[in-house]
């Protein structure tokens, strides 16, 4: 979904800030600002804490796009088309249109990123302790010489670990963490079954999601954990992460569920028959009074001596104004067959549900050598998925 304000467009990707990135942007920047520098550096000036913590502040949120650029860019060289990257309030997400075809291609495009921000956080040390190092501060003592930094490699000191830390994170194998699409990739590579993979990987993506929930309401609670610490706020925020992987694992699951109930269901199974059709030469008045009153069809396939000349639908007639209904031809207004998105009745439903999608349209014509057989209605397969769904036990 793309939301929020467009930035940029680089290498033909949208990039995106959610406003909810607002929010995490300036509750980094006020940490640093009135935290962290300050602790470091009582001596500076507040205008100078704040310029340090603005920047690094900002480099930071260069480095996770940059993670995400990373992910983007694999996606694109090995096939895959990528609308766009979002930056909201956990980080940043990679829009990848399609699942990967292969274990090899999901493991490159999911590692890429921990790489790159594990890469950037030691490049940010060496160019931050080689600043250090030629001003000739007393390395003998780091707490000492830390206390002496200019605020450049102060700034670069403190994105090294962050980056790495990040890099680390995204690495723990909970999907729909990096490290959790790197789990998947494994197991696929290992069952030779996506679907088997993405269950077993989003059931650990789940209890690492747990896990983080749990450990987070103990630190709000005051307890301490080793390498997190303790706190109100931390603890809250790390439940606040478990929560959101816990939606999007039970997200990803549902779809493995939506794939199972689908797959190898052929639109022919799904699709409704004996849909009425209408001559493109009547009016609209025509056209709502003889077929569209009585019936609870939104759409009409055109016919013209046997072939499909074009569709009509609800969105169409609503667009002509009221008094232009009698003097307004059904071809006039209809999508022409040219523009049309066809399935044929040997397809996968999942295949015509993800072109649907993707064209954002409730219904396709079912075409078989020209001829029209069918409708397939989104309001069809969903009721399919439902009454099975039902049926299953094993929810
Ligand atoms: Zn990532």
């Amino acid at each position: 979904m793309d939301r929020g304000i467009r930035i940029a467009r680089l290498f033909g990707i949208n990039i995106y800030i959610d406003w909810s990135w607002i929010f995490i942007f300036l509750l980094v920047t006020w940490n640093l600002t009135a935290f962290v520098f300050p602790a470091l550096h009582p001596e500076w000036s507040f205008g100078l804490h704040l310029l340090t913590g603005v920047g690094a502040s900002f480099l930071f949120f260069l480095s996770v796009l940059l993670h995400e650029l990373a992910h983007s860019l694999v996606a694109k060289a090995r096939g895959l088309p990528v609308r766009s990257i979002i930056l909201f309030i956990f980080g940043g997400v990679s829009n990848i249109e399609r699942e990967p075809p292969s274990p090899g291609t999901e493991f490159l495009v999911a590692v890429v990123g921990p790489l790159t921000s594990i890469l950037l956080g030691i490049v940010f040390l060496i160019l931050g302790g080689s600043t250090a190092f030629n001003s000739g501060l007393p390395l003998d003592s780091p707490m000492l010489a830390l206390r002496q930094l200019d605020p450049l490699p102060t700034l670069l000191l403190w994105l090294g670990p962050v980056n790495i830390v990040l890099g680390l994170f995204n690495l723990i194998p909970g999907f729909p963490l990096d490290g959790g699409r790197v789990l998947r990739s494994i197991l696929w590579a290992l069952t030779d079954s996506l679907r088997t993979a993405t269950r077993w990987a989003t059931l650990v993506g789940r209890v690492v999601a747990w896990l983080f929930i749990i450990t987070g309401i103990a630190m709000a609670f005051g307890l301490r954990i080793p390498f997190l610490g303790t706190g109100f706020v931390s603890g809250l925020w790390l439940a606040f992460i478990g929560w959101f992987l816990h939606s999007a694992a039970s997200q990803s699951y549902q779809q493995v569920l939506i794939n199972d109930v689908l797959e190898g269901v052929q639109v022919e199974r799904v699709m409704r028959l004996g849909t009425p059709t209408v001559p493109p030469g009547i009016t609209i008045d025509q056209l709502v009074e003889d077929y569209l009153m009585g019936t609870d069809e939104h759409a009409f396939p055109v016919m013209e001596n046997e072939n499909l000349v074009g569709l009509i639908c609800l969105d169409d007639i609503r667009k002509v104004p009221r008094t232009e209904w009698n003097n307004t031809l059904v071809s006039q207004v209809m999508t022409p067959a040219s523009e049309l998105e066809v399935v044929s009745p040997r397809q996968d439903v999942m295949d015509a549900l993800n072109r649907l999608t993707r064209r954002d349209v409730r219904q396709v014509p079912v075409v078989q050598g020209g001829r029209l057989v069918g409708m397939l209605r989104r309001r069809d397969i969903i009721r399919w998925l439902q009454l099975h769904d039902d049926l299953s036990t094993s929810r």
